[in-house]
């Protein structure tokens, strides 16, 4: 016999789920119901491609039994099992990464956590909500030994080597004395109905004659017609095979006939799952062939953008000893891709037409996944740009691409956008002024992945999109105020130097002094940080200093303005520039000591 103790936070979570955090606590049978189906799924899969299985007779099933008086329950399953070093690995520790950067992330204040672990896979540990000691009997197929695993969840567990005659795994729960209405033939039956009727494998329930009784369809869902079921059943087998406790926000059901044969069900979560941005997210699409499960863990059965999407592909025409190292270019698999994308992105664009509310709420969980497409679909890019959702300048909520060109200003030609990661600023920055004046909208890219993203886009339906902060404006200032200000320019290039890459006028001011631009040669804020992500070094960019003609500091400057004053001015209004496009000032005690000399002065 050997002890072991739990890792971290794998002692965490037991403390979460004993301490009954999560209210729901009849999801422990669906959970573990879920692991023998995964179980039997794989061994299913050995049975299919590889020689050494063949032989093995058992039949895929999950049989559950119970003791009232002595408050036992057993789940058993006759699937792949596991061994010692399994058991270490597998009920020791959380091996995925994102649950368990998701615990480390936890608070410790009970009520929002266990409102956030509401929305991940709880997995085998749930049963210590409801017992106060487990074991699990398993024995490998090929293997003679057989093993036991046991613990109370209170920091360690024991394995030692046992007996069992079937291969597969039988987990005992010894309830709590709170938790003995678990062991009870009706209320295991409602739980099954309501949360594994659809797993593909029957389960049994032996009864008080000591019968065994299916108690599930056992039916692959997916491959119902839609008129066999209720949204009931679609919602539940959503919680099944995602592990979410919230509903989906909706559902793409298809069969397809003809050349090609196959079943998808493909579901879009609420909330985004909690690895989205991780690269070592959890592919949520499963393959099956012919209703027998080939992998879960393949991350192009859908472009990657839509990550997000839970659900089930299940072939017809795929050989079933079909290997996972060739999937990817496999051409009928190809195919499935291409029409299921083709079908979420058309039910997204209903969603966006028939209820605006719902999208935007989908949109800002998942936009920012779904931007991705932009640049790596290039063959659904106008349907991409269709779906995109942006915050403007001249409205309250989101804005479509269609909606901002209806609403366009006659003789406007182009599509106006400004970039920046802080709304607030993009929202009061000078730049906006002549826009706002003019009645022009302008869309506001506030997200990070805009800075990749939207410059691979040149144009929408025809009309091209420009970065105010591009558009060059010199131009249109008179020769008259050029040469009445000439001297001013001359004053404040000298002092500012090599700080600046030019000082020039600008029309496009109204209440504002001045503005940073960038030459449109050189990277843009968000652009330098995306090189400096990638571990590149980037010096940034030196700005051009655009300053307002009407604005009275200059009127006044270039009427009087001592060279003193000229100087600290210079400063002052390029540091206040800067602040307004978001960047860093070089140095906040000469910009303090500068402004107070002048508001000293001013007094
Ligand atoms: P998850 O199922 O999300 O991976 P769990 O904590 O529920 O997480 O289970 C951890 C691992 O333990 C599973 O991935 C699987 O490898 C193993 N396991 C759990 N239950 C069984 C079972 N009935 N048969 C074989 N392996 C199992």
């Amino acid at each position: 016999m050997s002890k072991h103790e739990f890792q971290t936070e794998v002692n965490r979570l037991l403390h979460l789920m004993v301490h009954s955090l999560y209210s729901n606590k009849e999801i422990f049978l669906r959970e573990l119901i879920s692991n023998a189906s995964d179980a039997l799924d794989k061994l299913e899969y050995l049975k299919l491609t590889d020689e050494k299985y063949k032989e093995l007779e058992q039949p895929g099933k999950i049989v559950i039994s119970f003791d009232k008086e002595k408050k036992l329950l057993t789940i058993s399953d006759t699937g792949i099992g596991m061994n010692d070093e399994d058991m270490v690995e597998n009920l020791g520790t959380i091996a995925k990464s994102g649950t368990k950067s998701f615990i480390e992330s936890l608070t410790g204040d009970a009520k929002k956590d266990s409102h956030l672990i509401g929305q991940f896979g709880v997995g085998f540990y749930s049963s210590f909500m409801v017992a106060k000691k487990v074991e699990v009997l398993s024995r490998k197929p090929l293997e003679e030994k057989a093993w036991k695993w046991v613990s109370e969840g209170d920091g360690s567990y024991e394995i030692e080597e046992a007996q069992k005659e079937d291969y597969g795994t039988q987990i005992t729960l010894y309830l709590r004395d709170e938790a003995e209405e678990f062991a009870d033939e009706w209320r295991i039956k409602r739980i099954v109905e309501k949360y594994s009727n659809h797993i593909p494998f029957p389960i049994y329930l032996v009864n008080d004659k000591g019968e065994e009784e299916q108690i599930n369809r056992a039916s692959a869902l997916w491959r119902l017609s839609k008129s066999e079921l209720k949204d009931e059943d679609y919602k539940e087998f959503y919680k099944q095979i995602s592990h979410d406790s919230e509903d989906p926000l909706l559902w793409i059901h298809t069969r397809a006939e003809g050349t090609l044969e196959y079943y998808t069900l493909f579901y879009i979560p609420k909330r985004a799952p909690i690895d989205l941005f991780r690269v070592d997210y959890q592919p949520g699409v499963k393959l099956y062939v012919k209703r027998v499960f080939i992998t879960d863990e393949e991350r192009e059965l859908l472009p990657t953008y839509l990550r997000f999407v839970r659900g089930i592909i299940d072939a017809e025409d795929l050989p079933l000893n079909v290997s996972r190292e060739i999937l990817q270019e496999n051409i009928i698999l190809t195919k499935i891709k291409k029409a299921s994308v083709k079908k979420i992105l058309g039910e997204l664009k209903k969603l966006l037409e028939n209820d605006r509310e719902a999208y935007e709420g989908f949109f800002r969980e998942m936009g920012k996944a779904l931007k991705e497409g932009i640049y790596s679909d290039f063959e659904n890019k106008e349907k991409l740009l269709d779906l995109m959702l942006f915050k403007s300048s001249a409205r309250e909520g989101y804005v479509t691409f269609r909606e901002y060109k209806e609403a366009m200003k006659e003789g406007q030609d182009k599509i106006y956008y400004i970039m920046g990661e802080d709304e607030n600023l993009l929202r009061h920055s000078p730049l906006l002024e002549k826009y706002k004046e003019e009645g022009i909208e302008v869309l506001l890219f506030d997200d990070e992945v805009d800075a990749i993203v939207m410059p691979t886009v040149s144009e929408y339906d025809g009309t091209p999109l420009e970065n105010i902060a591009n558009v060059e404006e010199e131009g249109e200032v008179s020769e008259e105020t050029r040469e009445k200000f000439a001297s001013v320019i001359a004053a404040m290039k000298a002092e500012l130097g090599e700080s600046v890459k030019d000082i020039r006028l600008t029309n496009r001011l109204k209440e504002s002094p001045a503005v940073v631009v960038f030459d449109k040669n050189d990277p843009d804020i968000a652009m330098q940080q995306i090189l400096r992500q990638m571990g590149q070094e980037v010096t940034p960019p030196k700005p051009i200093l655009e300053i307002n003609p009407r604005h009275e500091i200059f009127a006044k400057l270039q009427e009087k303005g001592d060279e003193a004053v000229t100087r600290d001015i210079a400063h002052v209004v390029l540091d206040e520039a800067k602040m307004a496009a978001g960047l860093e000032l070089d140095d906040i005690a000469d910009f303090n000591a500068r402004l107070n000399r002048l508001i000293a002065k001013a007094i």
